[in-house]
């Protein structure tokens, strides 16, 4: 059989759209230049910043690409806007290593997580009290436990103390609904790879121009109205808008069938090891993922034995892995360091299919054996 990759977290491989789409614009013009080719660069481009802004229903002025994820966090996470300045920071409990080493604030304060691992609204209400306007980072789902944050509720009390919401949509794009009616966010960013578009390249989306940063990161030629100098990666673009669409054609179906297979390796993982934790249950989360800990059983050592037997998951988050260091995230929701140290993460994509899914437990159970036998 051919191997699991049940890591789309991490990263999604790229869909067959967003490769035809990536590959028909790698010879693309620079975007800036006035001939043919320049303009049908341009024009590549133009189009994919349209169906961002239309789908989240801003002027196409107000999405900028980036180069993922990371550099928009780097990007939005500053005191000074076009329309007012921040005096602080709050950070979700479980915000991604990006927003908590990316932001541009002199220090932030963490706002508490509940063991299901969903902001604490009593802690947040009391962090916003005091002076100066803040600004709270809370991403729409968190990437280890896939727990689904309440956005809304946080950001219509942040909006009363006069603050501004930044709200990572990285891994809710195309799996639950985070655009700005729905978050009640000031400012959104994405990344292309974890919808199957090409690494690389992501974007931060505005609902205005007030909340825009005052002070461009990356000064340079002006490219993207001056939020990001540098010449346009169109084919990277091509492709991520490509990925874009075909998740927002599909999503829903997508996210539903992902969902019943995320739901049967559950039930046959916790009938293996009725002891197995699972992180966030009680929680909504998103319906690809499955974060879950067999206690007694090293994450690190389960994840290697797994890739070995054909199976691609991951321990914690992709991004921190290599560092054998216990997850932030579970930290923050109270899960005690030995049951953290087992934990692993299944995450689901759109080339996952239902045999996949029936033949993991098997795979689970052999592995598991192995390593009780060794202990
Ligand atoms: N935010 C979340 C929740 C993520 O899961 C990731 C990637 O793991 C990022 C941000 C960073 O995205 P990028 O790889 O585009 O920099």
């Amino acid at each position: 059989m051919a191997r699991l990759y049940f890591d789309h977290n991490a990263t999604s491989p790229l869909r067959p759209a967003a490769r035809e789409a990536l590959i028909a614009a790698l010879d693309a013009g620079n975007a800036s230049s006035v001939h043919a080719e320049g303009r049908s660069a341009r024009a590549k481009i133009e189009n994919a910043r349209g169906k961002i802004a239309r789908h989240f229903g801003v002027r196409p002025e107000l999405v900028v690409f980036t180069s993922g994820a990371t550099e928009a966090a780097n990007m939005v996470l500053r005191p000074a806007l076009a329309g007012l300045a921040c005096d602080r920071l709050l950070l979700g409990g479980g915000e991604h290593p990006c927003v908590v080493s990316g932001h541009g604030f002199a220090e932030a304060v963490r706002v508490a997580l509940d063991g299901e691992g969903r902001l604490d609204l009593a802690d947040l209400r009391a962090k916003l009290t005091g002076p100066g306007v803040p600004m709270l980072a809370l991403q729409a789902a968190n990437n280890e436990t896939g727990v689904i944050q309440p956005v809304a509720e946080a950001a219509a009390f942040v909006h009363e103390a006069g603050g501004v919401v930044v709200c990572d949509a990285v891994q809710a794009l195309g799996r639950v609904d985070c655009g700005f009616a729905a978050t009640g966010a000031d400012v959104l960013f994405v990344s292309s790879h974890k919808i199957g578009g090409p690494k690389g390249v992501g974007a931060a989306i505005f609902a205005r121009r007030a909340v825009t940063p005052a002070e461009k990161l990356l000064r340079g030629g002006g490219q993207e109205r001056g939020f990001r100098g540098g010449t346009e990666n169109v084919a990277a673009i091509a492709g991520f808008a490509a990925a874009f669409s075909e998740v927002l054609a599909q999503g829903a179906a997508e996210m539903a069938r992902l969902g019943a297979l995320r739901d049967r390796i559950e039930a046959d993982v916790l009938a293996l090891a009725p002891e197995a934790v699972v992180f966030g249950a009680g929680a909504p989360r998103l319906q690809n993922t499955l974060a879950f800990a067999l206690p007694g059983f090293s994450a690190e050592t389960m994840v290697a034995a797994l890739d070995v037997e054909g199976v691609a998951l991951s321990s914690g988050s992709a991004c921190s892995s290599g560092k054998v260091s216990a997850s932030a995230v579970l930290g923050a929701m109270g899960v005690a360091p030995e049951v953290a140290r087992c934990a692993l993460r299944i995450s689901l994509g759109w080339p996952n299919s239902e045999q996949e899914g029936v033949a993991f437990p098997d795979i689970l159970a052999k592995v598991r054996q192995r390593m009780s036998q060794r202990r």
